[in-house]
């Protein structure tokens, strides 16, 4: 089945990106799309990948695991939910990146299956910006601390820094936390901490992609933008 609104929503969050690129004198080229496609049936990742996306975005390791062999192999898993250390082998060998590493032990899982099977991970720390009691991830506060314990770790590649912002009315009330958040991914990279290269700031998601972009963002996470209301 033709699905045109999934080429249709593709068309503007692709355009949307590039205003607020415009708008903040950014360059496009630097601002990846990440469909998230949690809970959405493989048709629809198919249809998105005819489209030309390559970035997909899961919370849930068995779905990876039904979807992703499903999938062209230059198609790109992300974790972006909350993964249990439990989990981490089965989903290594089908993630390209874990943007959801919310604790020491989790890293330390991460580091020591990486080294078992023969691969570097790339990882993003999570961070909790607001403090939300009900949201997984570091502090702020945390984050050097936590880096300065996993920078070493021989098969961890930390990438940069995730947040999952507030849910919010008004876009504009998120974008304090994006600008933390950036500030935060500035002051470490100045730092030149070994094995970290700071490269990805992922945040935003269908309500709020367009300040976060316009904040710094280099990879935003969309669903319901392109898949439609799960
Ligand atoms: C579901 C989810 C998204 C996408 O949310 P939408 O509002 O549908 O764009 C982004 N990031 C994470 C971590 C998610 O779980």
């Amino acid at each position: 089945m033709m699905r045109k609104d999934i080429f249709e929503n593709l068309g503007q969050v692709h355009k949307n990106i590039e205003a607020a690129c415009a708008r903040s004198g950014r360059d496009p080229k630097e601002v990846t799309l990440i469909a998230v496609s949690k809970t959405k049936p493989i048709e629809d990742l198919q249809e998105a990948y005819q489209c030309g996306e390559r970035n997909f975005g899961e919370n849930k390791v068995q779905e990876i695991m039904q979807k992703q062999p499903q999938m062209p192999s230059d198609a790109r898993f992300h974790m972006i939910g909350h993964l249990q250390r439990n989990k981490v082998r089965q989903v290594l060998p089908l993630v390209s990146m874990i943007h959801s590493v919310d604790s020491l032990r989790l890293a330390r899982e991460i580091q020591q299956e990486g080294e078992r099977i023969g691969r570097t991970v790339d990882i993003l720390l999570e961070v909790n910006v607001a403090g939300e009691e009900s949201k997984f991830g570091f502090a702020p506060e945390e984050v050097l601390e936590i880096l300065m314990k996993i920078h070493n770790f021989s098969h961890i590649r930390v990438c940069g820094l995730m947040t999952i912002a507030p849910f919010v009315e008004n876009s504009e009330q998120n974008r304090p936390v994006f600008k933390k958040l950036f500030q935060l991914y500035v002051d470490i990279k100045r730092k030149n901490i070994d094995n970290v290269s700071m490269s990805v700031l992922s945040m935003g998601m269908t309500g709020d992609y367009e300040v976060a972009v316009e904040e710094g963002a280099t990879m935003i996470r969309v669903g319901t933008g392109i898949f439609g209301v799960r």
